[in-house]
């Protein structure tokens, strides 16, 4: 897969992608992620790239041509359309699911916004998605577009271990993750829960099922109702349920 990330910072989503999981996917060709300089673009003589709002107000509005000539070189250097999203506060918000589908495309497109937007024609005319991280406002796109890359990324072939280490995390299946250990087995007297060190292969499995309903359950009851539960989760949930209504009268 081919991500291609247009933005006026380069630099910022370079330091980011050339670390960690990422920075070796990409080494080894698991992931193509590009970052392009929206202002190497510009026509404007002294290399502006933002201009003051229309009808007053604060900050600066990045211009449409350097942005729409962006784009179009990188569509003829694709040789087609790349899905082009625009990280926004104004999207919807990403969640685990949208981050599966896109993971299928071939090629996107990731737009940062900067200052205090984009000047909403180029938006009209070549954006074909609007993603938020969540309800709150940041200086610029780089950052949500790295989320997006990053969680994308990780779900491709061989960029992780095993398949495992997404299927079982929270959110993929609209579970909350059970709780995790590392040795030491105790730290400032708190010890590692017996079922994990006992090699017993169907209880560690259970308990883990168990932790992940009653964390989702406690803190996210919101996903149960998307969450493909079977039979023993329902009860296992009954169950909470009723020791709640006991505590709570
Ligand atoms: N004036 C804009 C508004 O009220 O919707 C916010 C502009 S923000 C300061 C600058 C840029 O940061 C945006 O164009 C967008 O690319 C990015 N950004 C800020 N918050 C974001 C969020 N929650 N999700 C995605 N992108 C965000």
């Amino acid at each position: 897969m081919r991500i291609d990330i247009l933005t006026l910072f380069p630099g910022m989503c370079e330091a980011f992608l050339d670390e960690s999981i990422i920075g070796r996917a990409r080494e080894s060709g698991k992931v193509v992620i590009n970052c392009h300089d929206i202002r190497a673009y510009t026509l404007d003589k002294h290399n502006r790239v933002d201009d003051a709002p229309y009808g007053g107000g604060t900050g600066m509005i990045m211009q449409t041509q350097p942005i729409y000539s962006c784009f179009e070189s990188l569509c003829e250097e694709l040789g087609s359309r790349p899905h082009l999203i625009y990280m926004t506060p104004q999207g919807k918000t990403l969640t685990q699911q949208r981050v599966r589908e896109l993971s299928c495309y071939e090629n996107i497109a990731i737009l940062c916004g900067h200052y205090e937007g984009v000047d909403e024609r180029v938006i009209e005319e070549i954006v074909d998605e609007e993603i938020s991280i969540g309800d709150y406002v940041i200086t610029g796109g780089e950052l949500p577009a790295l989320i997006l890359a990053d969680s994308i990324s990780r779900m491709l072939p061989g960029v992780l271990a095993n398949e495992d280490a997404f299927t079982l995390e929270s959110h993929f299946s609209s579970l909350l993750e059970y709780p995790q250990y590392t040795r030491p087995y105790e730290w400032h007297g708190r010890e590692v829960p017996e079922v994990l060190i006992s090699g017993h292969h169907a209880n560690i499995e259970k308990w883990q099922r168990e932790q992940s309903l009653k964390r989702t359950f406690e803190r996210r009851p919101d996903l149960l109702e998307k969450a493909d539960l079977g039979k023993k989760d329902k009860e296992f949930i009954e169950k909470l349920k009723s020791e709640n209504d006991i505590e709570n009268d």
